[in-house]
């Protein structure tokens, strides 16, 4: 019997190494990588820079503490303020602490404008994490059933609907943030539209509100931008990251900017691990790799390819929704349950993911070639027809 605690229903498969877009099992049987375990392997597996950036980094120096200064956390600091034109950032090891400081940040920020009980707008399907705060400002039952009492502070409207929200919050003084996905991931690949995020940046600026993007999922060059909400042109005043930032070495990070610079002061938050040398060294290479290798348009062209030559091979097919995304953050939706297709797709040798029940998910590395595309989009296309077939 195992030792782990159940918390995940696994697929039979274990991996022992990789190259670029591909995984090799105990067997030495090869997958396709269409997940990069969760948006989160950027570079794909073993990239020779990356490689040597976390090799020589562990060789220096691992950890020191955020007691001393740490010049590599300076310089991701002011990469990623340059990238996401922001002013600060703190560091922290996973997305749900990225969140966690995003809420805590938001509710110092209402208590320093005399708001007792500040409140934060969230949105239906949304995920962002599995601690008590990050699972009550999730909008996915499941995730929260058992844990009751909530965290409470939190106000659900439907996903990317302006008047849904303005209606929830018509007489409310004790909104201080709104905290939302441009693309959700979890929830179903839900890409928000401009407008929308537009909206609600001016609803934000009238009223001294937060507007706070989780790019956990959709930043760091997955929808084609360095992150999500740039497709819409508009700046956040908060943004998380984790995933793909470290390609696989686990950060996180919380950027602030204009109203809410300056919030935290000494004291009021922390993190032991957050930026250590060695996740910092991961995350410089990944993004240096990015730019350099031009993954932005990359994960661009070859997304648009995907969904295109999907779309075609696909065609006509009955059971098959929408085919949408942006970048290579894509999502099919059927019109069933299809979570089975998982364990078909690892079976014919690719790794894909099926999320909100009924839409296959594809997160591939941002140096997915379109060769990669190409024999994806033959398999998973033949893997979707058989299964809506059978059922
Ligand atoms: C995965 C995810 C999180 C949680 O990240 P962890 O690193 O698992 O804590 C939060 N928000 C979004 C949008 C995510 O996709």
């Amino acid at each position: 019997m195992s030792h782990l605690m159940n918390t995940y229903g696994r697929l039979p498969v274990a991996f022992s190494h990789g190259e670029g877009s591909w995984l090799f099992d105990l067997a030495g049987k090869r997958y396709l990588d269409a997940l990069s375990g969760i948006a989160v392997t950027t570079l794909g597996h073993n990239h020779p820079k990356l490689v040597k950036a976390v090799s020589e980094q562990a060789a220096r120096v691992i950890h020191t503490s955020n007691l001393y200064g740490i010049p590599l956390q300076e310089a991701l600091a002011d990469r990623l303020a340059e990238l996401a034109s922001m002013d600060e950032v703190f560091f922290c090891n996973s997305g749900a602490e990225a969140n966690e400081a995003a809420i805590k940040l938001a509710r110092l920020y209402g208590h320093g404008r005399g708001i007792a009980e500040p409140a934060i707008v969230v949105m239906e399907q949304s995920f962002h994490g599995r601690t008590l705060a990050t699972l009550s400002a999730t909008g996915n039952k499941k995730v929260q059933v058992g844990f009751e009492p909530l965290v409470s502070g939190f106000v659900r409207v439907p996903f990317d609907d302006l008047a849904a929200l303005q209606a929830a919050v018509t007489g409310r003084n004790d909104i201080v943030a709104i905290l939302v996905e441009p693309v959700q991931g979890e929830g179903g690949i839900r890409v928000a539209h401009q407008a929308y995020l537009q909206a609600l940046r001016s609803l934000c600026d009238e009223r001294q509100w937060l507007l706070m993007f989780d790019e956990v999922q959709c930043g760091i060059g997955r929808t084609g931008k360095w992150f999500g909400h740039q497709n819409a042109g508009i700046k956040p005043d908060v943004m998380t990251l984790a995933k793909g930032l470290g390609s696989g070495v686990p950060i996180g990070a919380c950027l602030a900017a204009g109203r809410a610079t300056s919030t935290f002061k000494p004291g009021n938050h922390g993190s032991t691990f957050g930026g250590n040398p060695l996740a910092c060294a991961a995350a410089l290479a990944t993004l240096a790799v990015v730019e350099e290798e031009g993954l932005l348009s990359n994960a661009l062209v070859v997304g648009d390819l995907i969904r295109s030559t999907l779309a075609k091979a696909l065609e006509g097919v009955s059971g098959v929704v929408d085919i949408r995304g942006a970048g290579l953050m894509i999502g099919v939706e059927l019109d069933r349950s299809c979570g089975a297709l998982v364990t078909q797709a690892l079976e014919a040798g690719f790794l894909i993911n099926v999320t909100a029940d009924k839409v296959v998910r594809l997160l591939p590395p941002l140096n997915f070639s379109t060769a990669d595309a190409a024999t994806l989009v033959e398999g998973l296309a033949a893997l979707i027809r058989e299964f809506l077939a059978a059922q």
